[in-house]
């Protein structure tokens, strides 16, 4: 396995960053993760548009161009001989000394990896997940906007162990208004009498590359969908609930908090927008 490092591929032993990273030190950098179907990377537009948009935000900068990253990608793929996986682009701010201040960091670190991915089994995908709501509450906008894809993923690692302690794969997260926000690492939507809602972004979720694929998919063939905050009783008496994520893709849930959601299993929406989106990650791609 070969990993782009600052534009030289090295191998997994010798990829190493420096302690005095600031990526390490405090969280501060960005990421992405990027699916590859068949030789396409899936909406890589898009992960790079949400990518330079949350170095903008925290001002750091990238040293590669918006091509030269494209390409980079493109390029780390090959040198792996993968068709099909999933790709973790991240740049951190970089080594700089023991304070904060990023001015210290003039030179960002930016790392690519392509692997197999471990997915759900497909069965999961026909029965659903259990899942449950958490304590560790998303932040809001005003604390650390949800719409920049940091390094900073205590709340979503705090979410995790408690997932890990009940048994479940993915639980819900909710901002600390009691709104729900997201799961750990995939968005969520609900359906009732055919409306599909989720979260606007200001309640604390992510802007989902996969998510922004559903909204568009309902668009496309007239399900008609609301960003809406909703709390976790509208999660309990919905007719269907899913995640979405990039690796996870749209994944139904059965049962939440022990309440049984629709007939305890993916229902006809959730199983139908998981047809449609299986249907476009092989189109729509760079290569
Ligand atoms: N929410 C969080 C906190 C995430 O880390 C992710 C994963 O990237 C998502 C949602 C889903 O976003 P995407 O569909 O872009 O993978």
């Amino acid at each position: 396995q070969w990993i782009y490092l600052n534009g030289e591929f090295v191998t997994k032993e010798n990829a190493k960053v420096s302690v005095y990273d600031h990526g390490f030190l405090y969280g501060d950098g960005i990421f992405e993760g990027i699916r590859l179907y068949n030789g396409n990377i899936f909406k890589l537009r898009e992960h790079l548009d949400r990518l330079y948009d949350s170095a903008k935000s925290i001002m750091l900068e990238i040293p590669l161009s918006y091509e030269e990253m494209q390409e980079a990608v493109a390029e780390t793929l090959r040198k792996n001989n993968l068709k099909n996986g999933y790709i973790r682009l991240v740049v951190s701010r970089g080594p700089g000394d023991l304070g904060l201040d990023p001015r210290r960091s003039p030179k960002a670190n930016v790392i690519i990896i392509a692997e197999q991915l471990a997915i759900y089994p497909e069965e999961a995908y026909v029965n659903g997940l259990k899942t449950i709501s958490v304590s560790p509450r998303r932040n809001l906008p005003d604390a650390l906007n949800p719409k920049i894809k940091s390094l900073n993923y205590l709340n979503n690692i705090l979410v995790k162990i408690q997932s890990n302690l009940a048994g479940v794969g993915e639980a819900i997260m909710l901002n600390s208004q009691g709104y729900v926000a997201e799961g750990s690492s995939d968005n969520i939507f609900i359906i009732k009498r055919g409306v599909v809602f989720t979260p606007p972004c200001y309640c604390g979720a992510l802007e989902g590359i996969t998510r922004l694929a559903i909204i568009e998919l309902c668009a496309k063939h007239g399900i008609p969908l609301k960003e809406e905050p909703f709390t976790l009783h509208d999660v309990y008496v919905a007719d269907e609930v899913f995640f979405t994520g990039t690796a996870a893709e749209v994944i139904a849930v059965r049962e939440v908090d022990g309440r049984t959601i629709g007939e305890g299993k993916a229902g006809p929406v959730t199983t139908r927008l998981l047809k449609e989106f299986r249907g476009i990650v092989e189109l729509d791609g760079y290569k």
